[in-house]
Formats: C-alpha cells, structure tokens, sequence
C-alpha cells in the first residue's frame, strides 16, 4: 500500500514519529493509503523552510513568479490523467469529475501567474510636493489547510494565489483526501519548478494543523473547512493578531419565481444539490419556490430526480465514513420529526457497496426542524413555498450562514431586489455554481471572512504599505 511522506524543503522527509494514518475508497470503504501524521518538529520543520525560502521568492521578478505558475499548470495538464486517477481512488469522484477538478487546478495557476506582473501598486495624489503610493508585499509565510470535498482543487485555489502574490507556503490538506496534494508537490519538485522550500506539505490530523496555525513564523493563515474548525482557527489567529482567511460553510438558498423557466429551473436546483453528492460548500440545500408554480415544480423535481437515479454514472459517494453516518443520521432525523417526504432516492438504485447515501427532499414549512437549519453536506434538501418577494427574502437571510444563493426567474426587478438584499458572497441568477476561477467566492455571517478566487483573492494575500515622500521644495 502506497505510504505519503512530508515534503520539507523540497524533499520527501519520513516523519520521525513514524505514525500513519489510513486513506480510503469511498466506493468500496477498503483502505487504499497510509498517510503520515505529522509531529510538531516536523511543522517546525517545514515552516523553517518556507521562512528561509521566502525573501527569495517573495523578491523575484513577478514576471518570472507568474512563469512559474504557468510551468505548474502546464505540469497538471500534463500529469492530468495520474493526478486525476489518484483524485478517484481517494474520493470516489468519476474519472470525468475528477479530470474537470485537474482542469481547474491548472486554471487556478494560469490565472494567478497571470496577475503576477500586473498588480504592483498605486499611486495616489496627495497634492503638490509629495510622492505618494502603496505598494504590495508578499506576508512572507502562509499556512494553507484545505477541507476533503475537493482536494486538489482547493489546494490550488489557495496555493497558486498565495504563491503568485509572492508567498511561500506550507499547506496542511485534509487528513482523509492528502494524496493527491502530496502527488503533486513531488512533480513540482521533481520538474524543478521552484526552489525548495517554497511548497511545503505537513499531513496529519487538526493538531497538524492547529501547531500550523499557531506558529510564530506563520504570517498569514487561509482555512476551508467548518465553520466549528473555522472559528477556533479564527480565535487563535486572534492571539497573534495574525490575519486570516475562513472560508467555511454554507446553507445556500435557491429561489424559484414565479416566472421562472420550469425545466431549467428544475435541472438547476437538483445540479446545486446533488452535484458531487451535495459535498460541495455552496450547496443550493434549500429550494424556496413559489407558491403558483410549487406544485409543478415539485411535480418536474421528483420526475427529474428518478431519472437522474437510474444512471450509475451519476452517484458520487459520500467521501469519508463518518460524513456517511452523518448525512444517514440527518436523514434518520428528518424523518423522525416527521417532514413530509418530496422525494427519496429507490433503495435498490443507490450503490450498495461503499459510502452513498439516498437523494432527499424534504417539505417543510418553517426552519424549525434539523434538516432546514444544519449544512449536511450530503445530497438533502428542504423545499418550501413561499407568497411574497419579502417573505423569501426574509427566509432565505434566516440563517447563520451566507456563503451563495441561486435565483431563478425572469423579471428584472425581482432579480434586482434579491441580489442586493440577500445576505450571502456569490449570487448565482438562472445558472448555478456559473464562474470559475475568476470570479471572487467568501461568505458573509459565519460562512466567512475574506476572498478566494478572482483578483480579491490575490490582493488577499499581499499587505499593503503606504509610502509618501516629500519633495525637496528647493530642487
Ligand atoms: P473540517 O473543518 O473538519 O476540516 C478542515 C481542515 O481543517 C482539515 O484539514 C482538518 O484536518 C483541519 N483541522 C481540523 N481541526 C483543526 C484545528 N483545530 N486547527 C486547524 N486545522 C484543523 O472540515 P471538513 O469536514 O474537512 O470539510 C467540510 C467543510 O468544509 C464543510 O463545512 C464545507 O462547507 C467547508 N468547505 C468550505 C469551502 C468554501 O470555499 N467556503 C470549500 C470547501 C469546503
């Protein structure tokens, strides 16, 4: 069985704790790695490095930082197929989900190395007599620990912004899916790409990364996960002061008006669902639709849904074993408090063998109950009418989370008022999860502190410093 060492330094290091971990396949639940646990000397270990690593990298030439992005993006295309079919084994994702999660990890690099010589700073005028400007510097460290869903994409979202803006980093992925993280570093290392010690790779379990989060040489910090991890993450940064981005979880909304296109409508709510078996942080989870089309709506969801379960090739598992428990405990839940059941995938549909779990919707009427109010991460919705533009406002704002929210509908005002009064980052209008790496993603409430994707991303991980020098008058 393949074992995943460190990678301090630009070498594959064995921990001397010589502690593993297992790594599974979701689609069989058989053990398929072992994956070091870091001690706290190897953290040490491998932020020595990257601070060592640093004022090179962070002092290059942006031009020949963001040459190297491209060479990392180009070395994922290349490596696409071995990358993407680690990726399946460890996540259960198909050979078409996995390769297009490979194609946006090269897209994160390429967009990022693209910004590299762009972004220099600003000038500002303050008047006569003065040269004023900001410039933009690298933090110097960033620690970067990623969530299970997506891993190598989110290893990429984070990395290439951090790297790009002139950062070294250490990244700490998930315990449950770190293979393909570590996989991907060795190539980098092995085609020479960067100087060693500016990717370094710590795995291991929340200790790993919480000695990551409070190192001293840790400048900045940028988390996806939980919103639970996030804010004792949040709170420890708080300590030092040092800043941080969260970008946590979500109970996104997914609106139908009246106007909406039926069919497009329909195909769009199950895709915010259900895609990649509802692990996907901006999850469209409840579907709030009025109350003129309701009925055909749920008429065309259910259709739509038995279908959808007749093909093998669209059922993804559910990534880790204890996720499994607790989307079945959810659904359990759900139908103990007895909401009335819209639709529940046929038992002898959903995969047996493996981690998979059935596609829910539940009918509710208020948020008083453990479906509508908790992420589940897993393939359950909520469906709910509602009468007035303000009553769905109101429903779709009661919530501690704000990640993304979907519309769907025709009529310009309509369209307008929810996107402005919504409180979530992303708002997603007749196209669900549209965008890519361009386009900036955070949450507002619990969902979030800060931006990753897009141009703000970037500016995320650089500080600014005003600068202002007076002129000699008598020049
Ligand atoms: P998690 O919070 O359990 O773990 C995330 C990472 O944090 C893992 O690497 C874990 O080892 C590490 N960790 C655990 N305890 C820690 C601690 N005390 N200090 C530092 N690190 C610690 O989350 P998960 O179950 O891996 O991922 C699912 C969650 O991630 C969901 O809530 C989902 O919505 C969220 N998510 C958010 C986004 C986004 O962009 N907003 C993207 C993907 C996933």
């Amino acid at each position: 069985m393949q074992k995943y060492h460190l990678l301090i330094n630009g070498q594959q290091k064995r921990s001397a704790g010589e502690s593993f971990f297992p790594a599974f396949d979701p689609t069989k639940g058989e053990q398929v790695h072992l994956i070091t646990q870091s001690t706290p000397d190897d953290v040490n270990n491998a932020v020595a490095a990257a601070k060592r690593a640093a004022a090179a990298w962070g002092q290059l030439r942006p031009l020949f930082r963001g040459r190297a992005m491209h060479a990392i993006a180009q070395l994922i295309r290349t490596n696409k197929a071995h990358l993407s079919s680690i990726e399946s084994l460890n996540t259960g994702k198909t050979k078409g989900a996995a390769d297009r999660e490979m194609d946006i990890a090269a897209e994160y690099f390429e967009f990022f190395g693209n910004l590299t010589s762009q972004r220099g700073g600003e000038l500002i005028d303050i008047g006569d007599g003065y040269h004023c400007f900001n410039q933009h510097e690298p933090y110097g460290v960033v620690g970067i620990i990623t969530p299970w869903n997506l891993p190598l994409n989110q290893f990429a979202r984070s990395a290439a912004a951090a790297l790009a803006a002139g950062n070294t980093v250490v990244v700490k992925p998930s315990e449950h899916t770190s293979a393909s993280t570590v996989e991907l570093v060795t190539l980098i290392f092995q085609a020479d790409i960067v100087a060693p010690g500016v990717i370094n790779v710590v795995t291991g379990d929340g200790k790993t990364g919480s000695a990551l989060v409070g190192h001293p040489d840790v400048a900045k910090v940028s988390f996806t996960g939980s919103v639970q991890t996030g804010k004792s993450v949040g709170a420890l940064c708080a300590g030092s002061v040092k800043p941080v981005t969260l970008e946590l979880g979500g109970k996104s909304p997914n609106i139908v008006l009246a106007d909406a296109d039926l069919d497009r409508a329909v195909q769009g709510c199950i895709k915010g669902f259900v895609s990649n078996a509802g692990q996907v942080c901006i999850a469209g989870s409840r579907i709030f639709v009025h109350t003129s089309i309701y009925d055909a709506f749920q008429e065309k969801l259910t259709e739509a849904l038995s279908r959808l379960d007749q093909s093998r090739e669209s059922w993804a598992p559910i990534i880790t074993r204890q996720q499994y428990q607790k989307v079945l405990n959810f659904i359990a839940a759900g139908e103990k408090e007895n909401l009335p059941l819209v639709y529940r995938s046929d038992a002898s549909l959903v995969p047996q063998q493996g981690w998979f779990v059935p596609r829910v919707v539940f009918a509710v009427t208020d948020e008083d109950n453990c479906i509508s109010s908790n992420e589940i991460f897993g393939s359950v919705a909520v469906l709910r009418k509602f009468e007035s533009l303000q009553e769905c406002i109101a429903l779709a704002n009661n919530t501690n989370f704000g990640l993304a929210a979907g519309v769907w509908g025709r009529d310009i005002s309509s369209i307008h008022q929810l996107v402005s009064r919504i409180e979530a980052g992303q708002i997603f209008v007749n196209d669900y999860f549209a965008g890519g790496v361009e386009n900036p993603l955070g949450g507002y409430k619990e969902s979030g502190i800060g931006k990753e994707k897009g141009i703000q991303a970037y500016l995320n991980y650089q500080r600014s410093k005003n600068v202002v020098i007076a002129l000699d008058p008598a020049q």
